[in-house]
């Protein structure tokens, strides 16, 4: 995932000189990549496994995290070097996005503006820090139980419910 933040010691997106408000008058197939990075919350879920109906195609989102995911910090914990550990994670772009739509969270920067839609007020672009996405309940922050604790059989137990 794409992912990047920089407002404290534990958020690695950088978010300084960015044009005022820039992912309300940019495309975002014209973001430069710092723009692009600095869309990400920081909301983690991202990193959890789905679930996906065969038939219906509808996905669920579990409380299951992604072996590299650290609950404390709600980051990934080898983020540059992921794809060694975890091959199948995405790299998330303005090319990639759209087929990823469909799982993606309801509350997610990338998924907003794509639904021309406004970034919600507890977003850091506009709050100026990351910790009010922990602050208004919609980071995974503290909420992750790990893979390697739950079998795939069993993810349907933690399946998390997704505002509308
Ligand atoms: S779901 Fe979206 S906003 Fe949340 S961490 Fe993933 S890319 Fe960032
Ligand atoms: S490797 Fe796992 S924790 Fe890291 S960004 Fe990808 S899904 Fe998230």
């Amino acid at each position: 995932m794409s992912r990047a933040f920089s407002d404290g010691p534990e958020d690695p997106i950088n978010r300084d000189g960015l044009r005022p408000r820039f992912w309300e008058t940019t495309p975002l197939n014209r973001m430069t990549r710092p723009e692009w990075e600095a869309l990400c919350d920081g909301c983690g879920k991202c990193c959890l496994n789905k679930i996906e109906d065969e038939d219906s195609g509808e996905v669920a989102l579990t409380r299951v995290a992604c072996r590299l995911f650290d609950d404390t910090t709600c980051r990934c914990a080898q983020y540059p070097i992921r794809h060694q550990f975890v091959p199948e994670c995405i790299s998330l772009d303005a090319n990639t996005l759209e087929t990823h739509l469909y799982w993606m969270p309801e509350t997610c920067a990338y998924k907003l503006l794509w639904q021309g839609k406004p970034l919600y007020d507890w977003h850091p672009l506009i709050s100026g820090t990351a910790e009010s996405v922990h602050e208004a309940g919609v980071s995974m922050r503290h909420r992750t139980v790990p893979e390697f604790e739950v079998g795939e059989d069993d993810w349907e137990d933690h399946i998390i419910e997704e505002p509308t």
